[in-house]
């Protein structure tokens, strides 16, 4: 794969994927971050002369305009990040597209009206694709949230430009994915909190492989204590889960991982910011409460089990963190891990939004931008954005 500093840009027209999809609330949009992610890779094509014309998704529109999801709201966010101004019409591709593109010089950047208001964009559709890659010499992916999706703009393209590339943001997630799995620097540790096991089993399988050390805690964890023989009380509990989840462990036995599973748990009657809280043994846990977060034994135990580890990808909290009763051992791993030393890599979404909350978030090696796409990732599975680059 190239990147984007392996490329030749000087007064090209290169077509930059991103994802602009940013929270819009009566036509404002109300978080830049997404906007600013891409900066580096937009200031590196305007520093070397191109004409930048950015491409995004926003929503899920389904193919029809929808004026709440029009990229508008973006143009004066991009146009102070970057301190010049943007050109846009309300398109994506045809004659207004093409005759704004003609007019463009070294050093301007003109943005595209949502892709997904084409319905060739989602369908990975050919024709779309040639139109778009009618509109450019180069072509950079920088998109890494919707890698794992083929759509015209981050793959059927791809066919069509000669020329094309990962910008700064799509090449930090493949960078720090090898430093996490490819190549890690070991021990290496897995931290996997969240919900439920089935919407992580494959993350499990392909990390068991590749692990020294697998934490499990959040509501899942309670899945594989009853698969142990435990009594769980009204813990969140996945029944069909249960002959799964022994077969992860035997895995981890049969592969040597250190497999840890909290030893206690704060319970409480239910999941309410005053409810009253008790700690006990995940040996005897009441048939009345529910497990909402890991236990101090379990804190101890989690963070002793980090000491020296090198590296840490971590997914998913580890109890309701939403809920101050319940939001300890989140913040307590996430101190562990941010004074480790070790290289961590952070799963995007919540395990981001508990991070913030914890205040450690700057503190972490690399924090994802891609929910899905990461978990992917973590899958095993080969992302159709990153394999059209690939080619
Ligand atoms: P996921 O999207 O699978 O990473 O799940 C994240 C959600 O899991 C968060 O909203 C947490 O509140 C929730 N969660 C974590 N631990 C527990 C628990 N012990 N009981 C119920 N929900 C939990």
């Amino acid at each position: 794969m190239k990147y984007i500093d392996q490329i030749e840009m000087k007064s090209k027209k290169v077509f930059l994927r991103v994802d602009f999809n940013v929270p819009i609330k009566e036509g404002k949009v109300t978080s830049d971050n997404r906007v600013r992610a891409h900066i580096p890779t937009i200031n590196y094509a305007l520093e070397k002369g191109a004409k930048i014309i950015i491409a995004s998704h926003l929503g899920r529109p389904k193919g029809k305009r929808v004026e709440e999801m029009s990229l508008g709201p973006v143009v004066p966010i991009l146009s102070g990040l970057i301190q010049q101004e943007v050109a846009f019409v309300d398109d994506c591709v045809g004659e207004k597209v093409q005759a704004a593109v003609n007019k463009m010089k070294a050093g301007d950047v003109f943005l595209l009206e949502n892709l997904r208001f084409n319905p060739g964009e989602d369908k990975n559709d050919a024709a779309f694709a040639k139109e778009l890659a009618s509109l450019c010499d180069i072509y950079i992916d920088d998109a890494f949230a919707v890698s794992h999706r083929a759509a015209a703009s981050n793959s059927a393209i791809t066919d069509y430009v000669k020329t094309c590339g990962a910008g700064f943001l799509l090449k930090n997630e493949i960078e720090y994915f090898k430093k996490a799995i490819v190549n890690p620097a070991r021990p290496l540790a897995a931290i996997i909190g969240g919900a439920k096991v089935s919407d992580k089993i494959g993350v499990l399988e392909n990390l068991i492989d590749k692990v020294d050390k697998l934490l499990i805690g959040g509501a899942m964890a309670f899945t594989f204590l009853k698969a142990q023989g435990l009594e769980v009380g009204k813990s969140l509990c996945e029944e069909e889960m249960l002959d799964t989840a022994r077969k992860i462990m035997q895995k981890a036995k049969d592969k040597n991982v250190q497999f840890l599973l909290p030893t206690d748990v704060a319970c409480a009657k239910e999941a309410a910011a005053d409810a009253a809280v008790k700690i006990c043994s995940v040996k005897e846990i009441p048939a009345d409460q529910m497990g909402l977060d890991i236990g101090p034994a379990t804190i101890t135990l989690f963070t002793d089990a980090l000491k020296g580890v090198k590296t840490v990808i971590w997914n998913g909290p580890l109890g309701m963190f939403e809920l101050a009763p319940f939001s300890k051992g989140t913040f307590a791993l996430a101190e562990a891990v941010a004074s480790s030393g070790a290289v961590s890599i952070i799963g995007g979404g919540d395990t981001e939004t508990a991070l913030k909350k914890a205040g450690k978030n700057t503190k972490m090696s690399y924090i994802s931008t891609g929910g899905g796409a990461f978990l992917e990732l973590l899958e095993g599975k080969t992302l159709p954005g990153i394999a059209a680059l690939d080619k």
